[in-house]
């Protein structure tokens, strides 16, 4: 007789601080037989952190093409299977999307635990409009940055963005140039020690950009046109 599919659960992990973790993810993280992650070490570590010890293999970038059959083969045999990225919601600017996908179109059951998001945790402390708002992500390094820049000049509502460290000062050199009088968060360091948000045009961030440290991970905000601060 054959057996019947296990579920995919698609496991939110903190974005920084450990405690953002919700019970229901400890529950699946203990209980599924396997647990596919961006990278093992780094879950390897989560999970010393509450006490769990699991069946871990690597699901990133790189491998997800070759793995997704690997895993969907395990979850048709019935196994349950657990996909975490590094941190926050995995398949947000992280791999998994195309697991998921995979998935629900052989009608393996697909479920989780919702939790810690950097986006949605920017927006929320950034005080710019949330009724409407679009999220890119990483914008592209070189190819079809400019296009993808003058683009989203024109974009009417708040715009949310993942940047490195690396490109920050980039990124607002060009928000000079490309959209002067938008209004900017910078949200740093989420829920870890040294978290803040700044807020400005692009040129005054560039100027205090001296005063701060440009260190650690970056979500920025653009606020919809004509909105301003009082
Ligand atoms: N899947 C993750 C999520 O749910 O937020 C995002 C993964 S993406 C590869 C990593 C990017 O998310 C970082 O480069 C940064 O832009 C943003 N990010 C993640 N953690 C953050 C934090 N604690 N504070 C600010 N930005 C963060």
């Amino acid at each position: 007789m054959r057996k019947e599919n296990g579920t995919l659960f698609v496991i939110a992990t903190p974005i920084g601080n450990m405690d953002d973790i919700s019970k229901r993810a400890v529950d699946y993280l203990s209980s599924v037989d396997e647990i596919y992650s961006e990278d093992t070490r780094v879950t390897k570590k989560l999970l010393n952190n509450y006490g769990i010890s699991a069946k871990l293999n690597s699901f990133n970038a790189r491998t997800e093409s070759r793995k997704i059959e690997e895993v969907i083969n395990k979850l048709l045999d019935g196994k349950n299977i657990g996909l975490v990225s590094d941190a926050g919601t995995p398949g947000i600017s992280d791999p998994g999307i195309r697991l998921v996908n995979k998935a629900l179109t052989k009608n393996i059951k697909v479920s989780g635990a919702p939790g810690a998001n950097a986006a949605i945790f920017a927006l929320s402390v950034s005080g710019f409009p949330t009724d409407s708002f679009v999220f890119e992500g990483f914008l592209p390094q070189k190819k079809g940055r400019q296009k993808k820049l003058m683009k989203l000049a024109d974009e009417e509502r708040t715009i949310v963005l993942y940047e490195s460290v690396y490109r920050i000062e980039k990124l607002l050199n060009e928000f000079v140039n490309y959209m002067p009088h938008r209004l900017i968060a910078i949200a740093r360091e989420l829920t870890k020690m040294y978290e803040e948000v700044w807020r400005g045009f692009p040129a005054n961030l560039l100027e205090n950009l001296s005063e701060r440290t440009l260190k650690g991970e970056f979500v920025v905000i653009i606020a919809p046109k004509n909105f301003t601060l009082d």
